[in-house]
C-alpha cells in the first residue's frame, strides 16, 4: 500500500538548523502544525487548526482526513499508511538530496522521450542514456515534470494524493519569508 505524500522543499541547499527551528515554531504558531507524536522513532505532527487553509483542493469533492483515530492502538497503523494527514519535517541535511516520485513518467531533456522513473533509479549523479536519441545526462537533469525536487530539507505531508491538493501561493510565500528562499512542491508515494 503506497503512502501518498505532498512534499514541500526549499530551492536551496543551505537551510540551517536555526532556520529549521524557526520554521517549526512559525508553523506551529500559524496553526499549520498541531501536536507532536512519534512514528517509527521520528517526530511527526498532527495537522493544526489552520492546516486546511493552506491548501487548495484540485478535485471536485475531495475528502482529506485530518483526525487521527481515537484509539491509540489504531493511530500508529493509520499514521503509517497515511490514513489521516500528518506532517514530518526532515532534519536540515548537510547537503541537498534529490527526491522523486518513483511512479512518475520522466522525459528526455533533448527528444522528450517518456520513460518510467524506476528506470532512472540511483544516486543523483547516475547518468542515464536515452534509449531513443542516445543523449546521456545525470538523472537530475531529466525533465521530471514537477515530480521531483532537490533541497536539504523536506516538509512531508502524509496522506495527500497526487492531484488532490496543492499548497496555496500565500503559504509558499510565507515559507519563503521564514527561510529567505523560494519553495516548490511535488507529489510522491513512498
Ligand atoms: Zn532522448
Amino acid at each position: 500500500m503506497p503512502v501518498y505524500q505532498l512534499i514541500l522543499y526549499p530551492q536551496h541547499d543551505a537551510i540551517t538548523d536555526t532556520q529549521r527551528d524557526q520554521l517549526l515554531t512559525r508553523l506551529q504558531e500559524a496553526g499549520f502544525l498541531g501536536t507532536a507524536f512519534t512514528l517509527k522513532g521520528r517526530e511527526h505532527f498532527t495537522t493544526g487548526e489552520h492546516f486546511l487553509d493552506q491548501l487548495s483542493f484540485l478535485g471536485c469533492s475531495p475528502f482529506i482526513e485530518t483526525e487521527p483515530p481515537a484509539d491509540p492502538g489504531a493511530c500508529e497503523d493509520a499514521a503509517q499508511r497515511g490514513g489521516f494527514c500528518h506532517i514530518h519535517v526532515t532534519p536540515a541535511l548537510p547537503q541537498a538530496h534529490f527526491r522523486a516520485n518513483p511512479q512518475a513518467r520522466v522525459r528526455c531533456p533533448v527528444c522528450r522521450q517518456s520513460v518510467a522513473a524506476a528506470l532512472l533509479a540511483g544516486p543523483p549523479d547516475t547518468v542515464h542514456a536515452c534509449a531513443r536519441c542516445g543523449h546521456a545526462a545525470p538523472v537530475t537533469d531529466w525533465n521530471w515534470q514537477g515530480n521531483a525536487g532537490c533541497g536539504n530539507l523536506f516538509i512531508e505531508i502524509w496522506g495527500i494524493h497526487p492531484g488532490e491538493a496543492a499548497p496555496v501561493e500565500g503559504f509558499m510565500h510565507s515559507l519563503e519569508i521564514i527561510t529567505d528562499c523560494p519553495w516548490s512542491f511535488f507529489h510522491t508515494q513512498a
